[in-house]
C-alpha cells in the first residue's frame, strides 16, 4: 500500500504522539495521516487541576503539528462505519465523512459523570472548558471562606484538593473519598501524602461514599457534607463510538485489543491510550495513565508502519518508573515502581519531588515529548532506563506523620 489514507481519532497524549510518528514513518511511501479532534487547544490533561486556580499555558493543535506532514481536522467524532471504512464528523462547515485504509483510535475518556445522581446538576469535573468558569468561582468563594467539596481520592482528586488549599488557604476544602485517598500508592506516598494534606488544612474523609448530591449537599449512607462548590473528581468513562460501531468492547466500552493493540474484532484498527480494554495477560500490569498513552501512540505507529510495508512488529510492552502527585506547587511525591508498576516502597517528597513532577509534566506534556518526537523519534524509550537515585523515603526533609484524623 503506497499511499495508504492513515486517520488518527483523538488528539491526547496517545492520538498526537501516534499521528506525528506515523507521518514521519510512512512519509516517504506517500501516506496521508489526518489528525481529528473536537478540540482547537491541546487538553494538556495533566496540568487541569493548575488551570483552577491559575492561567496555564496551552497550544493549538494545528501549531504543533505544523510542518510535522500530519492534517489536522478539528471536528466532532459521531460515527464510525467499520465495513466502509468512513468515519462521520462534524466540523464548523457541517458534516464530512473520512475514508480511512486504516485507522487509530485514541479517543480517551473524560470524567464519568452518571456515577451518582446529581454530579451534572450540582458538581464541576475536570474538563479544560470547565476551568475559567470554576476558578472565577474558586476566587469568589475564597472572599467567604467558602466550602469547597472534592469528591474523590485518586491522584486527580488530590492534586485538586492540594492545588486549591496551597493557592487559597483561606477556604475550607474537604476531600472526601469512598475508600482511601491514593491507593494504589505505596504506604510511603500515601503517609507523606495525607502530611501534606494534613498541612494545607485539607479535611479529608475516607471511608466516605458520596451516595447523591444535592443543591449545597452532597449526601453520603450516614450523614451530608455541605459545599459551596463541589469538584467530581470520580472514575473516567469512554465514548460509546466504539460499541456503536460494532468493535468489541468491555462492558465498559473499552476496546479489546490483541498483544498488538489492534482491535480483536477489526484488526485494521489500532488503539492506544484509557480507549483500551486492559487486564488480558499480556497488558496485566498496564493502568490508563498519560505515560501508557504516549507509549502506545509510539508502538502503535511504528507497528502500522512496519506493518504497511509487511513487516511484522512485536507484541506491545511497557514498563514504568514511577507515579508523581504534585500537593500545590511546593509539595510532590515521586513514587517509585517497578516496571511492572509495583510499588518499590521508595519516595521522594520535597523539592526533588516537586522538580521531578515539573520535568516529567514538561517531558509529558504537549511541549516535552510531543515536540520530542518532531526532533528525534521514539526518544520516550529512553525512560525505561533512568533508575532513581535512592534520596531516602523523606527526601526533601519532612517528617513522617501518620495519616491525620481530620473528619
Ligand atoms: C485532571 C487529570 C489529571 C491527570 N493527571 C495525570 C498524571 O499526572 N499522570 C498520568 O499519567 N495521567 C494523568 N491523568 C490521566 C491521563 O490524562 C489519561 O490517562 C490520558 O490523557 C489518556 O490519553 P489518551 O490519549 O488515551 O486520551 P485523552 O488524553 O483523553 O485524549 C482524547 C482526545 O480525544 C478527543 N475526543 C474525545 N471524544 C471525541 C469525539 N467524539 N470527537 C473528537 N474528538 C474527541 C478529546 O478532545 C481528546 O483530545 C490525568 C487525568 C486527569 C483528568
Amino acid at each position: 500500500m503506497t499511499t495508504a489514507k492513515l486517520i488518527v481519532l483523538g488528539a491526547g497524549y496517545g492520538g498526537l504522539l501516534a499521528a506525528l510518528r506515523l507521518a514521519r514513518l510512512t512519509r516517504r511511501q506517500g501516506a496521508t495521516v489526518t489528525l481529528v479532534d473536537q478540540a482547537a487547544v491541546a487538553p494538556d490533561r495533566v496540568r487541569l487541576h493548575e488551570t483552577l486556580v491559575r492561567d496555564v499555558p496551552s497550544r493549538r493543535l494545528a501549531d504543533l503539528v505544523r510542518g510535522s506532514g500530519v492534517l489536522f481536522q478539528q471536528g466532532r467524532v459521531d460515527a464510525l462505519d467499520l465495513n466502509q471504512h468512513t468515519v462521520s464528523i462534524t466540523t464548523a462547515d457541517g458534516p464530512r465523512q473520512l475514508h480511512y485504509d486504516r485507522l487509530i483510535y485514541a479517543l480517551g475518556s473524560f470524567t464519568d459523570r452518571d456515577v451518582i445522581p446529581g454530579i451534572r446538576d450540582h458538581a464541576h469535573t475536570l474538563a479544560p472548558a470547565a476551568s475559567a468558569q470554576v476558578r472565577a468561582r474558586i476566587r469568589e468563594l475564597a472572599a467567604t471562606r467558602g466550602r469547597v467539596l472534592v469528591c474523590g481520592g485518586g491522584l486527580s482528586g488530590i492534586e485538586v484538593a492540594s492545588e486549591i488549599a496551597e493557592a487559597y488557604p483561606e477556604l475550607q476544602v474537604t476531600l472526601a473519598t469512598a475508600s482511601q485517598i491514593g491507593s494504589g500508592l505505596s504506604q510511603a506516598a500515601r503517609t507523606h501524602i495525607a502530611a501534606v494534606l494534613y498541612r494545607l488544612h485539607v479535611s479529608v474523609r475516607e471511608q466516605t461514599r458520596i451516595l447523591a448530591l444535592e443543591a449545597g449537599m452532597a449526601r453520603t449512607a450516614t450523614d451530608r457534607l455541605p459545599f459551596d462548590l463541589c469538584l467530581w473528581a470520580g472514575p473516567f468513562a469512554v465514548p460509546q463510538i466504539a460499541r456503536q460501531a460494532g468493535l468489541d468492547v468491555d462492558p465498559g466500552g473499552r476496546i479489546l485489543v490483541d498483544d498488538g493493540l489492534h482491535s480483536l474484532s477489526h484488526p485494521e484498527v489500532s488503539v492506544v491510550g484509557d480507549a483500551v480494554a486492559l487486564g488480558g495477560a499480556i497488558h496485566r500490569h498496564v493502568r490508563p495513565a498519560c505515560a501508557t498513552a504516549t507509549a502506545m501512540g509510539s508502538y502503535v505507529a511504528s507497528a502500522m508502519a512496519a506493518e504497511l510495508t509487511g513487516r511484522g512488529s512485536r507484541p506491545f510492552r511497557m514498563a514504568y518508573v514511577g507515579k508523581y502527585v504534585s500537593l500545590g506547587r511546593r509539595e510532590a511525591v515521586a513514587d517509585w515502581v517497578r516496571p511492572d508498576d509495583q510499588p518499590r516502597e521508595r519516595i521522594w517528597t520535597g523539592w526533588p519531588a516537586v522538580w521531578w513532577k515539573s520535568l516529567v509534566i514538561t517531558a509529558v506534556g504537549v511541549w516535552g515529548q510531543i515536540q520530542a518526537e518532531r526532533w528525534w523519534s521514539g526518544n520516550y524509550q529512553l525512560a525505561r532506563w533512568i533508575e532513581p537515585p535512592d534520596l531516602g523515603h523523606n527526601s526533601g526533609g519532612h517528617e513522617s506523620l501518620t495519616s491525620p484524623d481530620r473528619v
